[in-house]
């Protein structure tokens, strides 16, 4: 029998992905995963309903997100799994980086208007129904009102950083991050290191507590996850991955794609700190 296989970085429609929890529990089931973590950007609203779809199927389920964080003025994206989904200031603090989300859209929709793109931050409301809308939100909503032919053009005519209609998103300090996921009983990881260009500053993090490093990633060529395997060992982190499957995508969804061994699981559990009380 082949090894099991994990992919601790999903997204549902309950914030840029397309895929309801119950699409991403059976897309698991499909690729036999035998372990699945929601890594939803700045909320954990769709954690119970995946974690009970995947019991269903016996599949493990642990409880994640993905918050965008600030590290010395550049955004970077932190990992938290094992969250307590009940925890009140997880919830509290989530709600308002989800206020932040929906400011940035009107303020990309009042630089689309700006540029003469007749766009209305409902179109893109609209079409999110969601509390954590982002880019690819303003992006689709451009496609489907005949903006732009496609998700791509609309991020290199005018979402990606420093195009046009660009405008930052308030985020909250990485510290600030980090100790949010730790008191809700979480670990903290650094999203796909090979994206940001932000190495000399992983012993900050490392002072602050982070946890471990997304060393397998979609978009990490074989190198990069090498790269960052062997920097995790250096500063004592644990190593983890995921495919960041948003949906469907152009045709076969991403989810399983990178082969994450189950004992990284194992490794991460081992990490958590006994409850104190
Ligand atoms: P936001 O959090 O609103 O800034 O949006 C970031 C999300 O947009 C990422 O998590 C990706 O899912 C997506 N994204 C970023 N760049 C691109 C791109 N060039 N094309 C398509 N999607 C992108
Ligand atoms: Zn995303
Ligand atoms: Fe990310
Ligand atoms: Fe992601």
């Amino acid at each position: 029998m082949s090894k099991p296989l994990i992919d601790l970085h999903l997204h549902t429609y309950y914030s840029d992905g397309t895929f309801t929890p119950e699409q991403v529990a059976k897309a698991a089931e499909e690729m036999k995963l035998a372990a699945i973590s929601l890594t939803d950007h700045d909320t954990i609203e769709g954690c119970d309903r995946l974690a009970k779809a995947c019991d269903e199927r016996n599949i493990e389920f642990i409880p994640g997100t993905e918050l965008s964080v600030d590290i010395e003025g550049n955004e970077m994206h932190l990992l938290g799994y094992f969250l307590d989904t009940q925890n009140e200031r997880l919830i509290t603090e989530t709600t308002k980086y989800q206020q932040n989300r929906t400011n940035r859209v009107h303020g990309l929709v009042d630089q689309l208007n700006e540029l003469g793109i007749e766009l209305d931050a409902d179109d893109v409301f609209d079409l999110a129904k969601c509390k954590a809308p982002g880019r690819p939100h303003v992006a689709r909503a451009l496609v489907k009102h005949g903006f732009c032919g496609s998700v791509d053009e609309a991020f290199s005519r005018f979402l990606r950083r420093g195009a046009p209609a660009w405008v930052s998103k308030t985020n909250v300090d990485y510290r600030e991050g980090i100790e949010l996921i730790h008191q809700a009983g979480g670990l903290a990881v650094m999203a796909h290191p090979g994206l940001n260009k932000i190495d000399h500053l992983i012993p900050d993090l490392v002072k602050a507590g982070l946890d471990g490093l997304e060393c397998w990633h979609t978009r990490h060529p074989k190198s990069t996850a090498k790269r960052y395997r062997e920097m995790a060992e250096r500063y004592g982190l644990i190593i983890t991955g995921g495919s960041d499957c948003h949906g469907a995508g152009r045709g076969h969804p991403l989810i399983g794609t990178v082969r994450v061994p189950y004992e990284i699981l194992e490794k991460m559990k081992n990490r958590i700190p006994a409850p104190t009380d």
